[in-house]
């Protein structure tokens, strides 16, 4: 047993989360500690709303309300969103805590006690009637290159080429039209630079990683500069040194906030766990998480987060870039085990675009479908290594041939079979090859699967565990037990080898489907939990800010990985279908609620 960190991307609290959202990192990623909960691991699955920011400040200002109210509403309606889906968070928690401020603080005190973060004075955008930092997305005009009228202030979409703001020709924001202000501003840098070498040793001591990650990783590290991690906003974490702990203008810039989640998210944890040390056996490098393994779950976008800013943080508050340092309070900190990156998911051929109603919302999916069988679609034809598109058709095709006519036909005859007959689970008399034949793959499908799942290989891992299923529908398709009747022992055999060949690929399974493996479980005579799922519960902020809801629960109990002998003589359930066959109509349904416009 070994502890593991699943480290899951937090979501932007500016809106409800569509199915691209959650399907490149919130269900794989849930699938993953899923199976090493199973497998006897002791995991620790972190997430929360990421909630600072200017582009929550900007909607926050056009809606006319505060950006806290505008994050408390879209942090509850994610927690929903993600607790819908059945995903096993052990704590889902977000960053306007009191203890994410201050662990948010401990770092940055940290990083420049050790002199990894350094003031500068540069040219910088603002808004004239706000004051607040113009971040370069904000800000368009002419390209001084090619003329291109609407070049961003970061890069000219026409000609390609980067840019700096200061040098666009009748630069305009574009939140409001206002020119802005290029003015001397002060602010914090993070001497990425100073991370280079450390980064690349530990880069090339990565296994198993995806190529592509791993490429694209080094990659960054050939051109590292200085960032920098503070703004002109009064909306974030206040910067923690004298004079300017007090400032109300600037704070530490969001993507320096969100990342330390991770390690916040285990302190507040471990916190309320009632063993406020606890989270140390996921983090603490030279003790008690010292064998700890930490996987981090994202989309593309989000790589250079994870394999370079993060580490980076990491590493300097331990003291480990160039210039040295000790490390802070919290001990030298463990870098992630591998950065596990998915790909895009479109939709019907165009990109998501919740401005353009391209789009499908988790609930309003949840509202109509259920979720395994999105979880199904997500890990059968998700975006795990190549972008992908979803498309009505085939998650209609999806669901009815494989999850309903596969997988769902195996459960319903051979437990509606057993009950009409045996009215319990039959003995097993003496067995032929092929009932040892099929009872050996359905064993030997959990090295297998589990194997696969722990490589992150999820879309083989369940084509591997449907394959099982296959065999066990062509078994029973062959031995043909309703022929049987003036045989009932040889009957009560084939269907005692059936029923486990459904019980060791109902586990198989769990990781992907938990609500459909504990109906199964159940129909199978099975009490208690078997798939254990996540609550929304209100909690108090643990510093006295105002509560707000976690997603948390209780999953120590639930079934093990492995194959668990079925019990001749208990009562089966009354059969009743486990997934919803669809009709074919809700293609079209579907796809006259997406804006026509190509
Ligand atoms: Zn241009």
């Amino acid at each position: 047993m070994s502890h593991v960190l699943a480290a899951v991307a937090w979501p932007y609290a500016n809106g409800p989360r569509h199915i691209g959202h959650v399907s490149g990192f919130g269900v794989p990623s849930d699938v993953f500690s899923r199976y090493m909960r199973m497998a006897g691991h002791d995991v620790l699955m972190v997430s929360g709303t990421d909630e600072h920011g200017t582009p929550i400040q900007v909607q926050a200002d056009k809606e006319g309300v505060t950006p806290r109210e505008l994050a408390d509403r879209y942090n509850r309606v994610i927690v929903e969103d993600l607790h819908g889906l059945g995903l096993a968070y052990d704590l889902f928690t977000r960053t306007t805590t009191g203890n994410h401020y201050a662990v948010v603080q401990q770092l940055f005190e940290g990083l420049y006690r050790n002199g990894y973060i350094v003031p500068k004075v540069t040219m910088g955008a603002i808004s004239p009637s706000t004051g607040r930092t113009l971040p370069d997305r904000y800000i368009e005009g002419t390209c001084p290159i090619c003329g291109y009228d609407s070049a961003r202030g970061d890069q000219c979409d026409n000609c390609g080429n980067q840019l700096d703001p200061i040098d666009l020709v009748n630069p305009r924001s574009k939140i409001n039209g206002e020119t802005p202000r290029f003015v001397e501003t002060e602010h914090f840098f993070l001497d990425l630079p100073a991370f280079a070498q450390a980064l690349g040793k530990w880069l090339d001591t990565r296994e198993g990683w995806r190529p592509n990650v791993l490429r694209f990783s080094k990659n960054l590290l050939d051109d590292l500069q200085p960032r920098a991690i503070t703004r002109d906003l009064e909306w974030g974490v206040p910067i923690p040194l004298e004079g300017w702990r007090d400032r109300s203008d600037k704070r530490i810039y969001v993507w320096f906030d969100a990342v330390i989640g991770y390690l916040s998210a285990s302190i507040e944890w471990a916190r309320r766990s009632g063993d406020p040390e606890a989270w140390r056996r996921w983090w603490e490098a030279d003790g008690a998480g010292k064998d700890a393994r930490g996987y981090y779950f994202m989309g593309k976008d989000n790589i250079v987060f994870h394999s370079v800013i993060w580490p980076s943080l990491l590493l300097g508050y331990s003291g480990e870039g160039d210039r040295g340092g000790e490390p802070g309070d919290l001990g030298r900190l463990n870098l992630p085990t591998e950065v596990v990156s998915s790909e895009f998911l479109t939709m019907e051929g165009r990109k998501f675009s919740s401005s353009r109603q391209v789009v499908i919302y988790v609930r309003d999916f949840l509202d109509r479908y259920d979720a395994d069988a999105l979880r199904y679609f997500i890990a059968v034809a998700g975006p795990e290594s190549q972008d992908t598109d979803f498309t009505w058709a085939e998650f209609l095709r999806r669901n009815n041939d494989e999850l309903v006519a596969g997988w769902g036909n195996l459960v319903n005859r051979s437990v509606s079979m057993a009950a009409k007959n045996f009215g319990a689970i039959p003995p097993a008399g003496p067995l032929t090859d092929e009932d040892r034949a099929l009872l050996e793959t359905a064993k030997a499908g959990f090295a297998q699967v589990g194997g696969l799942i722990e490589k992150h290989r999820q879309k083989q891992a369940i084509s591997e565990a449907m394959r099982v299923v296959g065999e066990a529908n062509k078994y029973l398709s062959d031995q043909a037990p309703w022929k049987m009747k003036d045989d009932p022992e040889r009957m009560g055999t084939v269907l005692h080898v059936a029923l486990q060949a459904v019980s060791d690929c109902n586990t198989l399974l769990t990781p992907f489907l938990p609500h459909s493996a504990q109906r199964v479980h159940e129909l199978l005579g099975g009490t208690g939990v078997h798939a254990p799922m996540p609550s929304i519960v209100e909690v108090e902020d643990l510093d006295g800010g105002p509560s707000y809801p976690i997603l948390t629960g209780d999953y120590t109990v639930g079934a093990r990985w492995e194959s668990v002998p079925i019990e001749a003589g208990r009562s089966l359930a009354t059969p009743k279908p486990v997934f919803r066959k669809l009709d074919p109509s809700i293609v079209d349904e579907e796809l006259a609620r997406l804006d026509p416009r190509e």
